[in-house]
């Protein structure tokens, strides 16, 4: 069993964790999405660490992170077109990973055997402090067991993989608190694989097509291909039972207030925990604080002994459709539109 440190981000910290890196060792560390488990992309060894310690299978591939656009060297030679160098223009560094073709050195692991490359250019001066010291890509899916909410504070890196890693560098609560958006490009098309912080409505500034892949908001259809193949697995998943519900704030009352009981909780935007006696929580009132809390609410579900809950839906606009799509998943698709 290894000692599992919390360290600060001093420059020190993050030079030490560069070493454990260049030592076929994973770190815990902070983006401005969620925390990351962070390997060396170019080491199979330390790769394979990273799905054995999340228990992610094998055939979900990992998100290569970069600190400058030379390092996509490592990783593509497919960097020139005109919708790529806008969109990256535009949203890197930032909250969006971009699918491209792979280079032939990349590992088969990284890339689940997929002929492409997921890349991500993070804006975290922490992450990006770490990437740069090392020199090279790494990649870093989120630093949860799989299937639990994403973590997004050192300390729930912490309570998911504690002696399971050294090192966990702590960067504060995550500033989005969502995963990246994101996208494939084919021609002068955009599909939106995974809905983010980088909202449809902003790729359309920059893209005139971008389109919603059929696993943002329905799931996996088992006959079909995964373009994403991480949306087939069961994600974000609290202990209880979740229910989601799209209604309107007085039907959502209605529908619940009859069905509340022991270990039974509702979680409700700021502002509307006044209607409930008890066994109440609230995620935030504007979109972007729901997004920066709505994985330590799952978590939160857990340690209160809930056994179910009933989450108020948010819009689906904007960063809405992200943290919509990930409660939609949460819950097993246990949706109730009223
Ligand atoms: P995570 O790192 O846990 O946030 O998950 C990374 C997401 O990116 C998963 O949903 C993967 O399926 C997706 N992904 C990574 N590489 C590729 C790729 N080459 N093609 C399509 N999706 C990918
Ligand atoms: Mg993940």
């Amino acid at each position: 069993m290894t000692e599992t440190k919390i360290l600060h981000a001093s420059t020190e910290n993050i030079l030490d964790c560069v070493k454990y890196l260049k030592n076929g060792d994973v770190v815990g560390i902070p983006t401005e999405t969620v925390y990351g488990l962070a390997a060396d992309a170019f080491n199979a060894d330390a790769v394979a660490k990273i799905f054995k310690i999340k228990g992610r299978p094998s055939d979900n591939p990992l998100i290569c992170h970069i600190s400058d656009l030379k390092m996509l060297d490592y990783l593509t030679c497919d960097k020139n077109s005109s919708l790529f160098r806008n969109i990256t223009e535009k949203f890197w560094p930032g909250p969006l990973t971009v699918i491209l073709p792979k280079k032939a050195g990349v590992l088969n692991l990284v890339s689940a055997n997929l002929e492409t490359v997921a890349v991500r250019f993070p804006s975290n001066a922490i992450a990006r402090s770490l990437i740069d010291s090392f020199g090279r890509p790494l990649v870093a899916p989120s630093a949860n067991l799989s299937g639990r909410p994403s973590p997004t504070t050192a300390l729930h890196v912490y309570n998911d993989l504690k002696g399971k890693v050294g090192a966990i560098l702590d960067g504060g609560r995550c500033e989005i608190g969502l995963e990246s958006t994101v996208i494939r490009l084919e021609g002068d098309l955009v599909e939106v694989l995974r809905p983010g912080a980088v909202s449809v409505d902003m790729l359309k500034s920059v893209a005139a097509n971008v389109s919603l892949g059929d696993s943002v908001l329905k799931p996996f259809a088992s006959d079909g291909a995964a373009v994403c193949p991480g949306v087939k697995y069961a994600h974000y998943s609290p202990k209880a039972e979740v229910v989601l519900i799209d209604s309107s704030f007085s039907n959502f009352c209605k529908y619940v207030l009859d069905r509340m009981g022991r270990d039974v909780w509702c979680v409700v935007f700021d502002g509307e925990q006044g209607f409930f006696q008890k066994n109440v929580l609230t995620f935030g009132s504007s979109p972007a604080s729901q997004a920066r809390n709505v994985f330590s609410i799952l978590r939160k579900l857990d340690e209160v002994g809930a056994r179910k809950a009933f989450f108020r839906a948010p819009s689906k606009s904007g960063i809405g459709l992200a943290i919509y799509n990930r409660l939609l998943r949460a819950s097993g698709f246990n949706l109730v539109v009223l």
